[in-house]
């Protein structure tokens, strides 16, 4: 028999990875977890969505949220292609609950505080430890190599979560990713200091402000008057007169009279990011000894803010299923169907309020005066409160947008369905 060097080992220290981490070290569990790089780092990602708040108080750090002093975010607003802003979306109007407030994070921070739960309920955390490649026996998944500052080595477990983030390691070594057919967009982004904040209760408010081309600017508020904004738009829009970050970036300001002047105090600094690859989902959640969260599973266009709480979510989620199949002692595909099949409900609801944010014939505006019965259903599925029935949204939203079908892959192998 194999000698095993935990129950569990985690790549990756983001929000996934640390969540599940931390959550099956709670239960006892013995977890070994790698992050690459050393904390703290810089990430992007930093507007957060209300039911965050459910994971982060069952890792005990819903109040720390607010001793750290993220920048509160009671709403969000749109601001249309001429500069004119919609009422502020409260979250408070829709619901009664802690969670209605959520919060502007500076990642570093933010992460930080995760992977230090981790450590804290007894998590292995192992910092500047890359995982290079699965290990694999008899067709079951049995550990990573691991490259540290002192050398390379093997760490083998009957289960491995690969929480890597964009860099998906199993995506990538076993040529899983699957990029969504038509969310094919790039952002690229910055940061201001001074730039023009709200007032009162919208001075954390996430703005999502229109451009032409089927594109968008983000306009985050953070602490030390920070304000992170970035675009995301079409590759040929974005890129039709070169591909030079700041002289994009300067263009597109011209082109929302709303961002123009809430960045004309500020003072742009640091460097212009930009990223492609937009929205992807594994062909597989799983394999015999191998479960993907996070990013490393799906990510998604992040216009409504879904991606750390889809991290944060999918983490929790595969704890849960982590434990039940340690305890069962079954670590076989088909123990986590039921989680695949969980998580892609939810992220094809809010993929298809995706779809329909970009088609030009659908506005949130029209869809509740003419279905105001939807109201509800849509708000939920903006605050990630998204595991449920939501067919007569859809059903309402389709009369306006044309939404994609279901993507049939994502669930465990089915080799080890069938079998
Ligand atoms: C442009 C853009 C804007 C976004 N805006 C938002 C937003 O406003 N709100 C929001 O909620 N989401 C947003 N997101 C999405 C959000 O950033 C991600 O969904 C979230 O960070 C996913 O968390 P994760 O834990 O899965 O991955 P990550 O946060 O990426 O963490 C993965 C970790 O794994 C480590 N790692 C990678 N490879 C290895 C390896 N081989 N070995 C060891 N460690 C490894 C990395 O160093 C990293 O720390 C945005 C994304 C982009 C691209």
């Amino acid at each position: 028999m194999d000698r095993n060097d935990a129950e569990a080992i985690v790549i990756g220290g983001g929000p996934a990875g640390a969540t599940a981490a931390a959550l099956l070290a709670e239960k006892g569990r013995e977890v070994v977890l790698l992050e690459k790089c050393k904390f703290p780092r810089y990430h992007i990602g930093e507007s957060l969505m209300p039911f965050c708040w459910h994971t982060l108080e069952r890792l005990g750090l819903a109040g720390r949220m607010d001793e750290i002093g993220f920048t509160q975010k009671h709403s969000v607003q749109f601001v249309t292609e001429d500069g004119r802003g919609s009422r502020p979306f409260y979250f408070f109007q829709h619901y009664d609950h802690p969670s209605s407030t959520t919060w502007q994070v500076e990642r570093d921070k933010f992460d930080q505080m995760l992977l230090d739960r981790a450590r804290e309920v007894g998590a292995e955390v192992r910092e500047e430890s890359t995982a290079t490649g699965l290990l694999s026996k008899g067709g079951r998944f049995v550990g990573v190599e691991v490259s540290a500052s002192g050398g390379s080595y093997e760490l083998r477990a009957p289960l491995t979560i690969d929480a890597s983030g964009r860099d998906s390691l199993a995506q990538t070594k076993l040529k899983w990713r699957r990029r969504d057919p038509k969310l094919n967009k790039i952002a690229v982004w910055t940061y201001y200091r001074g730039a023009k904040r709200d007032e009162g209760l919208d001075a954390g408010a996430t703005t999502v402000a229109y451009l032409p081309g089927k594109g968008w600017f983000w306009y985050i508020p953070l602490n030390d008057d920070v304000v992170s904004v970035g675009i995301v738009a079409e590759r040929e829009y974005l890129y039709r007169e070169g591909r030079d970050p700041a002289e994009i970036f300067e263009r597109e300001i011209g082109n929302n009279a709303w961002i123009a002047e809430h960045l004309e105090p500020g003072q742009q600094f640091g460097r212009y990011w930009t990223t492609g690859e937009y929205s992807y989902r594994s062909e597989y959640c799983a394999a015999d000894g191998l479960l993907l969260a996070g990013d490393a599973y799906a990510f998604l266009d992040p216009v409504f803010s879904s991606g750390v709480f889809l991290a944060l979510k999918s983490g929790e989620m595969a704890a849960d299923a982590a434990d039940g199949a340690l305890e069962a002692g079954d670590l076989g595909a088909a123990s986590f169907d039921g989680y695949g099949r969980k998580l892609c409900e939810g992220i094809e609801a809010m993929r298809a309020l995706v779809y329909a944010f970009y088609d030009k014939s659908f506005s949130f505006s029209q869809l509740v005066k003419e279905f105001p019965d939807v109201r509800g259903d849509l708000t939920d599925c903006l605050i990630g409160d998204l595991f449920r029935d939501f067919d007569p949204l859809f059903s309402a939203v389709s009369k306006f947008a044309e939404l994609p079908a279901k993507l049939s892959y994502g669930r465990a192998t089915p080799e080890a369905l069938s079998s």
